[in-house]
């Protein structure tokens, strides 16, 4: 919808349609008010630090709303227990969250020299900053990214900026140090404190949540969007491309699939059937979101952050919870609280099976100890992804390479969305305003 919209917007010289096969266009975005809670079906928002999202809301006349300040501590679980993830060097050395061996492992890294093209995040990290650091903090953020493995994920294709740290300046502790004195040097002392590999910036959605983006972008689209429709084949012909829906034929010179990777491998596989196997090698675990909504008084954890992150070796069977009210305090009126829970993943297959009421009551029995939950909540709703979030695993780039060498037989034949560049919503947004300038100036 947003590289349709850029299309419209920038004057380019074509006549829009968009198929969307559910009834309800934004896909895994969705926000649902249920008894006073605000319950996000799939993302809860978007790191603001990257400007084409900041740029489409204001295109778009929607203001983005910031996560409260009081939520910027985060915590793991781990050691049996909730700790605040430490945010500074001198924090961190304090932690228990490693045992010293493991600090010290760390402190290596400076002298780890530079490893191959690519490898998976465990090798990376092992090699670089030791098996501990790997099991206690790099496979808790790979769940919260990916809800992935890091045994398969190729570090280039889903971290590419720690990879290129690697390669730019030899050590990652070296590098944050040098671009922290360059930051200082440029912009004084508190920009270069809030330095650091991750990618950082606040978490932002809307006052009514996230969905408020896609409601916009399909209001902006009017007719030219076409709900319930879905595509059912696609075959070319000398002109261009005909598409056949479950409601109508259409030909067109332009053809986007901005849909998950197996999706689009279904739909391709008679007119190529590499591009269609390739696209079909790209996993989705599933993921499931589980909310929850309690009186205040039956939570004994204050919630004073953003929730936590849960390492695989913990034995739990949660990826970890967000706080959502106090990410953003209108989620629940003020004597509620609403969590969010995700569960299943890469690293949690047998998770898939289950029903809805069972996932419900494996995130309570989770929740209850780690959180003091008290009695049942006031709302449940969960919200299954059966094939929830694409994984970058190893080998990801030379896929993309082989696709994009074959989609030169195909012209105006495009491929987008989350499946390839970046999983988040940001990395969708900033793709669709690359794709859109490429067709604008491949029609000038
Ligand atoms: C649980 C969860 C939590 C997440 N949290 C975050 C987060 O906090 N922040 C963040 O930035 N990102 C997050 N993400 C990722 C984010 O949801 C994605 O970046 C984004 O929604 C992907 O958009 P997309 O358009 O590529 O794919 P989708 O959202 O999957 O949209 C694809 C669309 O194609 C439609 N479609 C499929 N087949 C057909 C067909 N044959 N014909 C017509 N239409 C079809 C579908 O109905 C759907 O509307 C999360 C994802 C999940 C699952």
């Amino acid at each position: 919808m947003t590289l349709a919209y850029l299309l419209l917007e920038q004057g380019t010289d074509v006549d829009i349609t968009v198929l969307e096969a559910e009834s309800r266009p934004g896909g895994k975005i969705g926000s649902e008010r249920i008894g006073g809670y605000l319950c996000e079906q799939g993302p809860g928002g978007f790191l603001d630090n990257k400007p084409k999202t900041l740029e489409l809301c204001q295109s778009l006349g929607v203001s983005p709303l910031r996560s409260s300040d009081s939520a910027k501590q985060r915590f793991l679980f781990s050691n049996g227990k909730l700790n605040i993830l430490p945010d500074s060097p001198p924090a961190f050395l304090k932690s228990d969250i490693l045992s010293w061996g493991g600090k010290f492992r760390m402190a290596g890294e400076l002298f780890v020299p530079r490893g191959p093209a690519d490898e998976t995040v465990a090798q990376f990290v092992t090699r670089r900053l030791g098996r501990e650091a790997l099991e206690q903090l790099i496979d808790p953020m790979v769940s919260g990214v990916y809800a992935g493995d890091p045994h398969t994920m190729s570090v280039s294709s889903a971290f590419p900026r720690i990879k290129q740290l690697e390669q730019e300046y030899g050590s990652l502790i070296k590098a944050l140090i040098k671009i922290r004195r360059e930051r200082k040097r440029r912009e004084g002392v508190k920009a270069a404190s809030e330095v650091s590999a991750s990618p950082g910036g606040t978490l932002t959605s809307f006052d009514k949540g996230v969905q408020t983006l896609t409601d916009r972008l399909a209001a902006k689209l009017s007719t030219k969007l076409r709900t319930g429709e879905a595509v059912q084949g696609i075959s070319k012909n000398p002109q261009g491309y005909q598409i056949v829906s479950s409601k109508s034929t259409y030909e067109a010179d332009i053809l986007i699939f901005a849909i998950p990777a197996y999706i689009a491998s279904d739909l391709v596989k008679d007119l190529d059937q590499d591009v269609a196997r390739i696209l079909a090698e790209i996993p989705y675990p599933h993921v499931s979101v589980v909310c929850l909504g309690y009186q205040k008084a039956n939570v004994q954890h204050p919630l004073n952050g953003f929730g936590f992150l849960v390492p695989h070796k913990e034995r739990r069977r949660i990826l970890g919870t967000l706080w959502d009210s106090s990410i953003f305090t209108n989620r629940a009126s003020e004597d509620k609280v609403l969590l969010r829970t995700m569960i299943g993943g890469a690293q949690f297959p047998e998770l898939a099976e289950l029903q809805t009421g069972q996932l419900q009551d494996i995130v309570m029995a989770e929740l209850k100890p780690i959180l003091g939950l008290r009695g049942d909540p006031d709302m449940a709703q969960v919200y299954q992804w059966p094939r929830a979030i694409p994984q970058y695993v190893l080998g990801h780039q030379a896929r993309l390479e082989a696709i994009s060498n074959r989609l030169k037989a195909y012209p105006g034949l495009y491929l987008t969305g989350n499946a390839y560049r970046g999983i988040g919503m940001n990395d969708c947004i900033v793709n669709a305003y690359r794709l859109a300038e490429q067709i604008h100036v491949s029609l000038q």
